[in-house]
């Protein structure tokens, strides 16, 4: 559990990079053998594409870094509960865990809404760990929808 803090710790430093973007704060790092082999934080607006998601951004670093577009080995920790196209990803790479801040009811597709990390059906299955530093990731999140209301409100006045 202690190591499941360190990383997170890191993957929040990741989410305020996106936050300081005035972006969803959503970060995620990659971690193989102790080490973190990849960072992302979401850059959806900033780049302007759909796929400029945190966990999508940081597979792609670590594929790179590995060579291969087996994560086999690698666990994930992500401050918000991956999309149903990360989820995708994430089963696509092969990763043996990842390990959530907070839950998404809206989109989460690691149980929320569906759990396509451990569908049966699928050729592999990701191991889930749930809540890890769980109010530190949502107390972000609301914070940044507040401000945002908040500053929306300001450019009506
Ligand atoms: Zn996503």
């Amino acid at each position: 559990m202690e190591e499941a803090i360190k990383f997170m710790k890191q993957a929040i430093k990741q989410a305020q990079k996106a936050y300081a973007l005035e972006e969803v704060p959503i970060g995620c790092v990659i971690v193989k053998d102790g080490k973190v082999i990849a960072r992302g934080y979401n850059r959806r607006n900033t780049d302007k594409l759909t796929l400029a998601h945190a966990e999508i951004i940081a597979i792609r670093k670590a594929s790179k870094k590995l060579g291969d577009w087996r994560l086999e080995g690698c666990t994930m920790y992500v401050t918000l509960e991956p999309c149903q196209m990360c989820a995708g990803a994430i089963v696509q790479a092969r990763m043996d865990e990842v390990v959530i801040g907070c839950m998404n009811a809206k989109a989460g597709s690691a149980g929320s809404v569906i759990n396509l990390l451990d569908m049966q059906q699928f050729n592999h299955q990701v191991k889930i760990t749930k809540g890890v530093m769980e109010e530190e990731c949502s107390s972000m999140l609301s914070n940044f929808f507040k401000e945002l209301r908040e500053r929306k409100k300001l450019d009506k006045s």
